[in-house]
């Protein structure tokens, strides 16, 4: 699929998008992404780089930990009824602060200062689900659930997503991308 492949070309750094001036004019017509992803606010975490992909080819929706709360899904509604997306990929990544914040509030019975129980509380089923078959490696499984769980909701929400999946006009995936050494393994 186009996202692996453009993540091979990234991972040899051997893109084929690096002039972002190619297409201007045309894009100024209007937009066709093919997928959308929903990622998280780290900064080092691009998914046009990612993923090789010019401007205009990825509808991206980014929210520390990335998850999908009301204006998200709002967001992924309108690619899919507006702009004919065809796949949506909810992209964890290794070292997420806001998944191991996640962590730390649950094991210390705390919450973080001013808004941010809001992302702690988001997260916080993935880390419950995982908690206790994955004590080792916790920030690794949890991060890898969150992306899961937040796949489902795309596929799964009504009335607008759950419809587009189940025609199979939109398909929805997880995966974890790592930081060091670039690559995306879907989940
Ligand atoms: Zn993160």
């Amino acid at each position: 699929m186009r996202l692996k492949e453009g993540n091979a070309r990234y991972i040899a750094n051997a893109p084929i998008n690096a002039d972002h001036s190619v297409g201007r004019i045309n894009r100024s017509m209007g937009q066709q992404p093919f997928a959308a992803v929903v990622t998280c606010a780290d900064s080092r975490v691009v998914p046009e780089l990612i993923f090789d992909q010019g401007p205009g080819d990825l509808f991206v929706i980014r929210v520390a930990g990335n998850f999908i709360n009301e204006d998200g899904l709002a967001s992924l509604e309108f690619a899919a009824a507006v702009l004919g997306i065809r796949a949506i990929l909810v992209l964890g990544h290794t070292s997420c602060g806001a998944v191991d914040a996640t962590i730390k509030s649950i094991k210390d019975n705390t919450l973080p200062p001013g808004h941010l129980p809001r992302l702690v509380n988001a997260i916080r089923p993935a880390v419950y689900d995982v908690m206790a078959s994955n004590p080792d490696n916790l920030l690794a499984a949890a991060t890898a659930k969150n992306a899961q769980l937040n796949a489902s909701v795309a596929a799964t929400s009504g009335p607008i997503l759950a419809e587009f999946h189940e025609k199979g006009t939109i398909t929805s995936a997880a995966a974890i991308y790592d930081i060091a050494t670039g690559k995306v393994a879907f989940l």
